[in-house]
């Protein structure tokens, strides 16, 4: 399977040729550590360099700082690919998430320091939004950049950060204006190494995605310099947050459209080799009508967010759309997966079985990236005018 159709209408020829080298790259290179990671609850560096190297990271970034000038298609194409080989661990959505904010916001110096490094995989990107009394409500952040000479001296802390233990460079959402609601937020990027003030927690344990390095972070007088700021004014952030989101939710739906396809493998394999009642389990009706059920509802989502990555590249995605393909497509992963996992009866319940991880690695999927409930009502909105 694949995320790309005959009849994809975004996708030209570089597309497709890049879907076939970030597939052999992913299988040979990614699939094999995928249990390692997991079990080191990180991924290592040397992946993220091999990554890199093969050009995975770059199809949506400016030729002038190290990409290859092609459009947001290019990252939907290696999302899909590492779902569908069952990887939820190698954060490369967050980085592409972080690169798109560079390459919209940060100046001309900006984009030469960071992009190249994001590209290779040397720089490892993170966002940081949520605060422990604060996830769903954006505003509420508490974490104050404060002017000091000519540095941003940061105070608070973050939760649940993807990539937080290994980030060298991390977009951190604060308040430069205390009481100005919404326009008093600004997106500061923070590099990581021998900065004054920064602290990691351990990374988290989790219920999945547990080769992923999800941290906290403490910002103690954290002297960052003011030509950090994202965008030429402080109080962009919220704006800039809002027009960026569109992708981070359309990414979740792609990588439920890849992780649905990874599961209905999985267990139409299963079911053709296992036996009961002397027969294979394929063979059941209820085997074949759950399976076809599950392969409807990924061939639905696939269409509806193959046409969402179209407007996307057009610019024409809307606030509303994207939250309707991230609420649907989570639902519809966790549904499948619960089903596929059924069908292996007691093995899927088991760690060595990929079913298994994949159903603990859905959860997450309704509730990051704006929980389905803030989802609804910003679709709700949409109808409410
Ligand atoms: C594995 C993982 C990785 C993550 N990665 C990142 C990351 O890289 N960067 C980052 O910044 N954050 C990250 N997050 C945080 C994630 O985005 C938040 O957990 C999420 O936005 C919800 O915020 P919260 O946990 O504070 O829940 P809360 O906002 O406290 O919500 C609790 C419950 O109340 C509901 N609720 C809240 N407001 C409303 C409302 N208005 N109407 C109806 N219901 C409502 C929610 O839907 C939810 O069910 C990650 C989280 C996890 C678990």
């Amino acid at each position: 399977m694949s995320l790309l159709t005959e009849n994809t209408h975004w996708a030209g020829d570089e597309h497709r040729m890049f879907a076939e080298m970030v597939e052999r790259f992913l299988a040979d290179e990614m699939a094999p550590n995928i249990d390692g990671w997991v079990e080191a609850g990180v991924v290592d560096r040397d992946f993220w360099l091999k990554a890199g190297a093969t050009g995975i990271m770059s199809g949506a970034v400016d030729e002038a700082f190290g990409g290859v000038g092609g459009d947001i298609g290019f990252d939907a194409i290696a999302l899909y690919a590492q779902a569908r080989l069952g990887d939820v661990n190698w954060g490369m959505g967050i980085q592409s998430i972080v690169t798109h904010y560079i390459g919209a916001y940060g100046s001309q110096e900006q984009k030469a320091r960071w992009l190249p490094g994001l590209v290779s995989g040397q720089t490892i990107g993170a966002i940081a939004m949520t605060e422990p009394s604060t996830g769903s409500d954006l505003q509420a952040v508490r974490t104050t950049a404060t002017q000091d000479g000519n540095q941003y001296s940061i105070n608070g802390s973050k939760i649940f950060i993807t990539n937080g233990w290994t980030a060298d460079l991390i977009i951190t959402v604060a308040k430069t204006a205390k009481d100005a609601g919404s326009k008093g937020v600004s997106l500061i990027v923070v590099e990581t190494e021998g900065t004054e003030g920064f602290r990691r927690g351990q990374p988290l344990k989790k219920l999945g995605m547990k080769g992923n390095d999800t941290c906290e972070l403490f910002f103690e007088d954290m002297k960052v310099p003011m030509t950090n700021l994202l965008g030429a004014d402080e109080g962009q952030g919220f704006y800039q947050l809002m027009k960026q989101l569109p992708w981070e939710r359309l990414l979740i739906a792609i990588q439920a459209v890849g992780a649905i396809d990874f599961a209905i493998a999985e267990t139409v394999a299963y079911t053709q080799e296992r036996k009961a009642f002397g027969q294979r389990v394929m063979d059941f009706q209820n085997t074949r009508f759950k399976l076809a059920e599950c392969k409807t509802k990924a061939e639905v989502l696939r269409s509806f967010t193959n046409d969402c990555i179209g407007r996307l590249i057009d610019g024409k995605l809307d606030a509303a759309t994207a939250s309707m393909a991230k609420y649907y497509g989570s639902e519809v992963q966790g549904q499948v997966m619960d089903e596929c996992l059924q069908l292996f009866g007691g093995y899927g319940f088991m760690q060595e079985y990929p079913i298994s991880r994949a159903y603990a690695d859905a959860r997450v999927q309704r509730i990051y990236g704006g929980t389905n409930e803030i989802m609804k009502e910003l679709i709700a909105r949409s109808l409410d005018v």
